[in-house]
């Protein structure tokens, strides 16, 4: 599965099979050399073909391909932030948005460290303020972010999740989804939370963004 196009159809299937694009929402992007392959404006994860993504240069130019989804400065974002940046998910999914309507945990991660596997697999999640999806400003506020990331919460709308190859950046949405539903689960209760050690230590260990928030 190393052609970018594939690995992206499945991963839109994967994703919707597992309930996070509900209504057809969403919208996934690779990058290959120069390139990036973008789910086309209107796209339903569950069946996007492999041969009618919308091709843009890294400064956003549309080269080739349907009009892209109109989120696609999001996923730019991401691409100009890290050069090793492969894949972008961004999704509307239930319990990632649900959080994304709460006050934020701390200004660096929206979510705060209950679990080792969110801590690994995501990392610090700040919350951006919200826009209207597609909003240019927004997506230069998270290019801009003076702290290392590979998630973000846009306020009442869903998750953005980046990753050095395609599984990463699903692994990370899955993860972000499950922790968001523990969270909420947990209601008003006040949770034990990794220490910032123990927070700490797994950031190192995994590599995973995790400073001080
Ligand atoms: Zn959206």
């Amino acid at each position: 599965m190393s052609d970018p196009r594939n690995e992206l159809a499945a991963a839109g299937a994967r994703l919707a099979a597992l309930g996070l694009s509900p209504g057809s929402s969403g919208n996934l992007s690779v990058r290959s050399g120069d390139r990036i392959l973008i789910t086309p404006t209107g796209a339903d994860l569950a069946h996007v073909d492999p041969g009618g993504l919308s091709v843009l240069a890294l400064d956003g130019t549309h080269l080739d391909g349907p009009r892209p989804s109109k989120e696609f400065p999001l996923h730019r974002a991401f691409y100009r932030r890290d050069a090793g940046t492969r894949a972008v998910v961004h999704l509307h999914s239930r319990q990632a948005t649900a959080v994304s309507c709460l006050p934020p945990w701390s200004r660096r991660s929206a979510v705060p460290p209950l679990t080792p596997y969110f801590v690994m697999r995501v990392g610090q999640t700040p919350l951006l303020p919200y826009a209207p999806p597609g909003d240019a400003d927004q997506a230069e506020e998270l290019a801009r972010l003076p702290f290392p990331l590979r998630a973000a919460l846009l306020q009442n709308h869903g998750p953005v999740l980046a990753g050095t190859t395609m599984a990463r950046a699903v692994d990370a949405a899955v993860e972000l989804e499950e922790v968001s539903a523990l969270l909420l689960a947990l209601g008003e209760r006040s949770p034990r939370l990794l220490t910032p050690g123990e927070a700490a230590g797994l950031a190192e260990t995994y590599g995973s963004p995790w400073g001080d928030c």
